[in-house]
């Protein structure tokens, strides 16, 4: 892919320009990072495969009607996207408790939440990437009022989708992360990536709460098999898009 100069480069990926200012070149990186980057590593592979799976999570979400920043796929750690303003929001959906709101709340790891909780978080690493209340948000001008609510209602929309289709390939969806951004158009767009490192995926076919973690928490709580669980992921998720 013909890409001018590198605009910014991020834990994950690196972000290049193209000849025409409206379209931009996502660059896929095997270097992984958790804890506010404290922990830092690479996943063999993880580029390639993580490409992948947003690649197929996007088209999914778009032949549902999700406006999604993605383009095309010319190769296999690049994706070219339409340029966004990305909203320094952290889009959080939650279906089971883990993580943070297990830490945060004391709510037991695994507990499913009667109805899935949006959150916002300030995308601001030298805070910590705080969560936000409502008024906080407002008061700090990330959103308006008529985009939180659109965000929340995209998010519940994406949710939706994207438990039913993780279902089919026999993979709890727990929780995940989703950035948006602004067209020139104002338009919001469902932006970045979906993928092991921003979602947590559980194997159904695992009962063990080691054994069926499929995502980042392999890495982050060094549990081993990183990659093969990742590639797991992408051949369920290739075989299901195969079939629909
Ligand atoms: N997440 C992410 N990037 C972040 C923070 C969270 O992709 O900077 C994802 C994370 O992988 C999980 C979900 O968002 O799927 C919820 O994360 P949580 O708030 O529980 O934080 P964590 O346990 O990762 O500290």
């Amino acid at each position: 892919m013909k890409t001018t100069q590198k605009l910014y480069e991020g834990k994950a990926k690196i972000l290049y320009a193209t000849e025409d200012p409206q379209v931009l070149v996502s660059y896929f990186k095997d270097d992984a990072t958790a804890f506010n980057a404290q922990k830092r590593g690479t996943i063999a592979d993880k580029g390639r495969i993580n490409c992948a799976i947003s690649t197929h999570l996007f088209q999914v979400l778009e032949d549902k009607g999700i406006a999604t920043h993605w383009i095309d796929s010319p190769s296999e750690r690049e994706m070219r996207v339409k340029a966004v303003k990305i909203l320094p929001l952290e889009v959080v959906v939650r279906n089971i408790a883990a993580g943070s709101l297990c830490r945060d709340t004391g709510i037991d790891l695994g507990t499913l939440l009667e109805s899935s909780l949006v959150e916002f978080y300030y995308k601001n690493d030298d805070l910590g990437d705080p969560l936000l209340t409502r008024d906080r948000l407002l008061l700090l001008n990330l959103a308006t009022p008529e985009q939180l609510t659109q965000l929340t209602q995209l998010a519940q929309q994406v949710n939706h989708i994207l438990k039913d289709f993780f279902q089919q390939c026999g993979i709890t969806l727990v929780d995940f992360k989703l950035e948006f951004g602004l067209d020139p158009q104002q338009t919001l767009l469902l932006a970045d990536e979906i993928s092991p490192d921003t979602c947590r995926l559980w194997n159904q076919s695992e009962t063990d709460a080691s054994r069926r973690v499929m995502d980042k928490d392999r890495f982050r709580q060094d549990l081993g098999n990183v990659e093969t669980a990742y590639q797991t992921v992408l051949d369920r998720v290739v075989a299901q898009s195969a079939k629909i």
